[in-house]
């Protein structure tokens, strides 16, 4: 359920004192320690799962917890109506380096138009 070395799990777990920005039954939000917009949040499930591919196909209610929470991110975060991106990376061709499934939510300025 939870993978001892991986630092998103203990970020979810609240051991690292990150403060969430919103919560949801399966999934927190916290704010990227690097951030590459005015509002950069992540948002993980709280349990340890390595990427979109592993997202468990039997339990909807886990997808439909995180993309919520983009959603209610984004209202707490005032961006929903001026516009954000949410968008996750998956593997080495997209970049991806911390290996917990997560979303970015980006906006508070004008994202840039290439998306690949
Ligand atoms: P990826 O490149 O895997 O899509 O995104 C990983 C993101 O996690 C990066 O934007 C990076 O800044 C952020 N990040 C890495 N380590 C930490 C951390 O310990 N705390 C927080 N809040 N963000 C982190
Ligand atoms: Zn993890």
């Amino acid at each position: 359920m939870t993978d001892p070395d991986c630092i998103f799990c203990k970020i979810a777990r609240g051991e690292l004192g990150t403060e969430f920005v919103a919560e949801g039954e399966h999934s927190v939000a916290f704010r990227d320690l690097d951030p590459k917009s005015p509002t950069h949040v992540l948002v993980v499930p709280r349990r340890h799962i390595r990427s979109l591919q592993e997202l468990p196909l039997d339990d909807p209610g886990l997808a439909a917890d995180l993309l919520r929470l983009c959603a209610d991110v984004a209202r707490r975060e005032g961006i929903e109506a001026s516009g954000y991106r949410v968008l996750s990376n998956d593997g080495a061709d997209a970049g991806q380096t911390v290996f917990h499934l997560h979303f970015h939510v980006m906006g508070g300025h004008r994202l840039s138009a290439g998306l690949g």
